[in-house]
Order: structure tokens, then sequence, then C-alpha cells
């Protein structure tokens, strides 16, 4: 029986990574949550989970040594799976020094007290020894490594290696806008007080490993969507508004590209760096699945649209007449300042080392997460009250 510390578990992906594991490690595993809660913080999201006898919720700060030493002292902790962060780039731009409490001293409180609860001594050359098969697997983004060219207009497929078609297969669903990658080695060179304060962490996080010997991995991910995420983002956002009639904020143009990986081939990397990952290394993961904004917007669009059509049942949904939806629904809004245009993950070490790839296409991960989103209203009005409307009607208005 291990047991896992989940820091930032109400959270997107920290929700769908608990309910991943815990089905995968059925009655092997014992789960300590620890999230405070924030405005992205839900527990609706993992309800289930928090009533069963083998997870324990703990309401709390990472930054608070004092409560995190007490859940190092109350449950023997195996792994720490550290999501809890400051997770929007919009909100670090207005209030950028909650970003570093949060994921630069979060993070270092976090290691501290895992190296003070793991210290077993030293061996005869002096160096550190920790409890045994313990992992402190920091959640990072590919982000950190700033912004990439965009050789292409429209996305082209993508030709993976040999060594990376030995794992993957032939997939023709794999795209591109531009020539180069992400990989472990691209410097660091984060552009926004998220990403500068997510990279801070990540570089903390390597000096526990190489000063006191903690065992880490870091693992750096692409923009994940699916269920449970915070209709503040691109995807549900742009979801919940056609459903209200509402305007679709995109930033400039919408031509900025990211990488879409669903969420749960995230925590199917997570969960297999964090018992198979080599000690110290950090892994990229993405989704071979770049997209400009502007087409996941129009995508979404017409995915609503079909299913409103074909299954008028869904219609008691819109806020709107059916024939609305469409793109003149979108208006372009005052470019975010400094923003990246391109990100693109190269996960070749993750898929050669560990067997891992991105199994869901886009086709059929965008369209679970409408239908989701469709399926799980109570849960996006839980979410949007208070805090949230506040923060939206700042950015955008009453629109
Ligand atoms: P999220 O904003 O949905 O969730 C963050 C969670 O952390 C919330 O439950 C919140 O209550 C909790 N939290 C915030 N501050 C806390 C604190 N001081 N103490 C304890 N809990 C706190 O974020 P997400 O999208 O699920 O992202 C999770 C992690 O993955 C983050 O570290 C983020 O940088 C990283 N990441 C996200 C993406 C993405 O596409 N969402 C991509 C790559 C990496």
């Amino acid at each position: 029986m291990k047991t896992y510390l989940v820091t930032g578990a109400a959270g997107f992906i920290g929700s769908n990574y608990v309910k991943y594991m815990l089905k995968k490690y059925h009655g092997q595993a014992q789960v300590v949550i620890l999230d405070a809660l924030t405005y992205a913080g839900n527990l609706l999201s993992i309800k289930d989970e928090i009533a069963l006898p083998n997870v324990v919720f703990v309401k709390g700060d990472i930054g608070d040594y004092e409560a995190v030493s007490k859940i190092f002292k109350d449950h023997d902790i195996d792994y720490v799976v550290n999501f809890a962060a400051e997770s929007h780039v919009d909100r670090s731009i207005t209030n950028p020094r909650l970003f570093l409490e949060t994921n630069i001293l979060g993070t270092q409180n976090m290691l501290q007290c895992a190296r003070e609860a793991w210290y077993r001594g030293k061996d005869a050359q002096g160096k550190n020894i920790y409890k045994e098969n313990t992992r402190f697997l920091q959640i990072s983004t590919d982000e950190v490594y700033g912004s990439l060219a965009k050789d292409y207009d429209e996305p082209q497929p993508l030709h993976v290696s040999q060594e990376l078609k030995k794992v993957i297969g032939n997939r023709h669903d794999l795209k591109t806008y531009g020539k180069q990658f992400f990989t472990e080695e691209t410097p660091l060179s984060p552009r926004s007080p998220y990403s500068a304060a997510k990279t801070s962490a990540d570089l903390i996080v390597k000096a526990y490993h190489d000063t006191y010997g903690l065992p880490v991995n870091i693992t750096r991910c692409s923009n994940n969507y699916g269920p449970y995420h915070f209709p503040e983002k691109l995807i549900p956002l742009i979801i919940k508004n056609i459903l209200e009639g509402k305007k679709l904020p995109v930033y400039g143009k919408g031509l900025n590209v990211r990488d879409w990986l669903y969420v749960e081939d995230h925590c199917k990397a997570i969960d297999l760096v964090l018992h198979n990952g080599r000690d110290g290394e950090i892994y990229n993961i993405g989704g071979f699945n770049e997209e400009s904004n502007i087409n996941i917007v129009k995508k979404v669009i017409a995915i609503i649209a079909r299913i409103m059509r074909e299954e008028p049942q869904y219609q008691r949904l819109l806020k709107c007449p059916l024939e609305t939806i469409d793109e003149s629904l979108i208006e372009y809004v005052a470019d975010r300042p400094g923003h990246d245009m391109r990100y693109a993950m190269d996960p070749t070490k993750i898929a050669t080392q560990l067997g891992w790839y991105p199994e869901t296409t886009f086709a059929i991960g965008i369209e679970k997460t409408v239908r989701w989103n469709l399926d799980n209203q109570d849960w996006v009005k839980s979410v949007t009250s208070g805090d949230y409307q506040s923060y939206y009607e700042q950015m955008y208005g009453n629109r």
C-alpha cells in the first residue's frame, strides 16, 4: 500500500489525476489531498473521491510549513505530486506576487517538508539517504521554454521520427505549425509572471535534488483540455459562452498556437514518470496536436451546433436561438501583453524511455469534453459564481 500526497487536487488536472490513479490502483493506494480551495479549486470535482475511506482531504496552503509537516507526520507519505499552483496567465499579469508566493515559495515548502520527513541519515560516502521508493513530482508546463516561431499559417501533417513511430504507430491526425519543438534541453525562457514563477519552481526542485539528493522528477506538459476544466480557460469558456449566447472573446486575431493534450493522457504520463521515471530527470509531455486559438473556437462552435441539431434534448441548455450559434459570435479583443506565439513539445524522451504517447485524438477528446460540459452544467454553475463572476466582468465587461 502506497501513500500519495497530491496537492491542488481540487483543480482541473489534479482532480482528473486522483480519479485516474484511484481507479488504476483500486485498494492499493492511500491518498492525502492538500488544497487551499482558491477560486480554482472545487470540492465538487472530487466529491466521490473524498468520500472514500482511503482518501483524506486537508484544506490548507502548500506554503504553510506547520500544515504540510503535520501531514507528513500523520501519514507515511511515499509520493508527492505537486499540482497546486496559481495557473492562469492573465491573473498573473494583474497580480504577479501571489504567483511567486504560491508557485515558488509554496513548492520550496513542499520540498523542505518532504526532505525532512524522508531523511534517513548519511551513507559511508556522506551522501544523504532517504526513505526508499519515494519521489517528489513537480507538475510543470511547456511555458517555461518561452515562445517558438510559427512557420506555417495552417497546420501541416506532422511526420515523426522512426524512433517515435515505433511507439506511436502510424498516426495521421498529428499536426504542427512549425519546424522547431521544445526538448528537455531547450533553454528556459519564460515570458509571463506565471511561467517565470513555474520556471523558478522547477529550478528549486532541481536544487533540492542536486544539493540534498532528494528524489525528484519534473514533468512539463502542454495545454490540457477535458472534464472539470475551470471556465476561465479557452475551451470551457467558449462552451459556456456559446450556451449563454454570449460573445466569444479571442485574443488578437486568434493566431497563437498551442499544443493540446487530453487530460487523461497527461494523467497517464504522470503515473508513468512517478513510478518509472529516472531520478532527477525532466520529461516533456505533448499532444502532437498544435492548433491556433481561432481554429479551436471554430471547432467548438461547430460541435455544439451539430449536437444541438442532432440531439434536440440538449437545446434546453441554450439561452439563445440555435440559429445564432455560428462564427459571428467570435469577438476579437486586445491581445494579451507578451502573448507567446507558439508552444510545441517534443515528447521523444518520455515516449522512448517510458513508452508514453498521446492516445486520445483531438477529434475524440474535444467531442468528449464538449459533451462532459453539456452533461455537467450543475458543476459549471457551481464553480462560476462569486469570485469568477467579478473576475470575468473585470476582464470582459458584461458581455
Ligand atoms: P487549476 O488552477 O485548475 O488548479 C490549481 C489547484 O491548486 C486548485 O485546486 C487550487 O485551489 C489549488 N491551489 C492554489 N494555490 C494553492 C495553495 N497555495 N495551496 C494549496 N492549493 C492551492 O490548475 P490546473 O490547470 O489543474 O494545473 C495544475 C498544475 O499543472 C499547475 O501546476 C499548472 O502549472 C500545471 N500545468 C497546467 C496545464 C494546463 O493546461 N492546465 C498545462 C501544463 C501544466
